[in-house]
C-alpha cells in the first residue's frame, strides 16, 4: 500500500491540476511528510512551473534604503526597540547611482525596500525615486515597493506616482500566532495587516506576500492555513523565507523552540514547492533568508519551483546595518561578477537568466481586464 503522504500528494497534484483548492489536512501531510516525499513534490512543482511560467529566473534588484522603523516585530533585528543598529536613509542621489547600476547590468525590476518610517520625508522620497523611474525608464522597469503598511489613500498616490509591485508579507495568517511574534498594540494588529493586503490589491497593485517559516510555535498546520490564506487572496508574488534568530531581538529567548535548520530549510522548500502547484503563475522567490541559511539555497528554491531572486544592490557602507537576522549573507564583489556567478548557478540547473525583462507575472497580466 501507498504511504499516506504519497496519497495526499496524489491528490494535492489532481486537485490543483483542476484548479481548485486542496484540503488543509493533505497540505498539512506533505509539509509533515518524511524525505521520500520531496522528490516527487518538487517534480511536481517543475512540471507546474513549465507549464505556467517558463523556466526563466528573474531579477530583482533590492535597494534595502532605509532602517528606520516604527515597528517592534519581536523577531527583526531592525525592530524600534534595538538600540544597537545604526539607523540610516539613503538619499536620492545614491539610491538613484544604484539603480542606474543595476539598469546597466540589465536588471528590470527593482525593490525598494525600508522599514515602516511613516513621515512625509520618508514617503517623499518614495515618491520621487518612483518618479524619477518613471521619467527615465518608462514602462520597461517595474518598481517595487516593500515599506510596510500604508493607509490606503498612500498606497493609491503611491501606485499614481509609479509604483507596480507592492511586497507585505502577512507573517503568519494566523491570527494567534501573528500575537505571539508581534508586540499587542495599535501599530501590529492582525486584521490591519490583512486589510492593507486588500487596499494594495484594491489600488491596482501586483501584490506579493509571504510568511516567516520555522518561527517558534509554529506547525505544519499553520503552514497549510498559510498556503490556504495565499491561495484564496489569489496574490501574485510570494517571498517567504525561513526565520533566522537574532540575538538583538525579544525572540532570541524562545531560541529553544525554533526547529532545527534542516527542518526549516524542508518546510521552506516545500512551501515553495506546495505554493507552485497552488498558484502556478505566480512569482515566487528564493529568498535571501533561505540562501543565508543554506549555501545552496539559492538551487535549493530554484529546483522548488521558484523563479525569482534579488541580487542586492543597496550601497555596501549601509548594509550591514540592514541586520534583520545573524548571518545575512553579504558578498563583496562588483555587481557584474556576482551576477555572472549567479547566472552560472542558474544555468548548470537549465534555468536561463532573464536579463532585460521585469518578469510580471502571467498571474497578474492574465487578471488584467482587456485594454
Ligand atoms: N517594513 C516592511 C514590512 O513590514 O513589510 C518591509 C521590511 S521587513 C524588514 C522585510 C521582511 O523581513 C519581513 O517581512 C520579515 O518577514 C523579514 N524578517 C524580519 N526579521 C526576520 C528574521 N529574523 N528572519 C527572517 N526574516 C526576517
Amino acid at each position: 500500500m501507498k504511504p499516506s503522504h504519497l496519497d495526499a500528494l496524489a491528490d494535492v497534484i489532481r486537485v490543483t491540476d483542476s484548479g481548485a483548492i486542496p484540503e488543509r489536512a493533505a497540505l498539512r501531510a506533505i509539509l509533515d511528510a518524511p524525505e521520500d516525499l520531496d522528490a516527487p513534490l518538487f517534480e511536481a512543482a517543475g512540471r507546474a512551473l513549465d507549464r505556467s511560467s517558463g523556466r526563466a529566473v528573474y531579477l530583482r534588484g533590492i535597494v534595502e534604503f532605509c532602517n528606520a522603523c516604527r515597528k517592534d516585530c519581536l523577531y527583526c533585528g531592525v525592530r524600534r526597540g534595538n538600540t544597537r543598529v545604526a539607523r540610516y536613509a539613503i538619499p536620492f542621489d545614491e539610491i538613484v547611482e544604484a539603480l542606474e547600476e543595476g539598469y546597466r547590468v540589465g536588471l528590470r525590476s527593482f525593490l525598494l525596500q525600508s522599514g515602516e518610517a511613516l513621515g512625509d520625508a520618508h514617503l517623499a522620497l518614495v515618491e520621487r525615486v518612483l518618479r524619477w523611474m518613471k521619467a527615465r525608464w518608462g514602462d520597461s522597469v517595474r518598481p517595487v515597493l516593500s515599506i510596510g503598511e500604508l493607509p490606503r489613500e498612500t498606497f493609491r498616490q503611491l501606485r499614481e506616482a509609479g509604483g507596480g509591485r507592492y511586497l507585505l508579507r502577512i507573517e503568519t495568517s494566523d491570527p494567534e500566532l501573528y500575537a505571539r511574534l508581534h508586540p499587542q498594540d495599535a501599530h501590529h494588529r492582525f486584521e490591519a495587516r490583512v486589510q492593507a493586503l486588500h487596499d494594495l490589491r484594491d489600488t491596482g497593485w501586483q501584490v506579493g506576500t509571504g510568511v516567516l517559516i520555522g518561527v517558534p510555535w509554529q506547525t505544519p498546520d499553520h503552514l497549510a492555513g498559510d498556503l490556504l490564506f495565499m491561495r484564496r487572496f489569489d496574490i501574485d508574488m510570494c517571498g517567504m523565507g525561513p526565520y533566522i534568530e537574532h540575538h538583538d531581538t525579544p525572540l532570541w529567548e524562545a531560541r529553544e523552540q525554533v526547529p532545527d535548520v534542516a527542518t526549516r530549510v524542508r518546510w521552506t522548500l516545500r512551501m515553495i514547492a506546495l505554493q507552485r502547484l497552488l498558484l502556478p503563475d505566480t512569482n515566487v522567490s528564493a529568498t535571501t533568508a533561505l540562501q543565508t541559511i543554506h549555501p545552496q539555497g539559492l538551487e535549493l528554491g530554484l529546483g522548488a519551483g521558484a523563479n525569482v531572486f534579488m541580487p542586492n544592490l543597496t550601497p555596501w557602507k549601509y548594509r550591514e546595518s540592514y541586520d534583520l537576522y545573524e548571518g545575512k549573507v553579504r558578498v563583496a564583489d562588483s555587481l557584474d561578477s556576482v551576477l555572472e556567478r549567479m547566472s552560472a548557478r542558474c544555468a548548470a540547473l537549465g534555468r536561463p537568466v532573464a536579463l532585460g525583462d521585469p518578469g510580471d507575472p502571467v498571474r497578474f497580466r492574465t487578471r488584467q481586464p482587456p485594454p
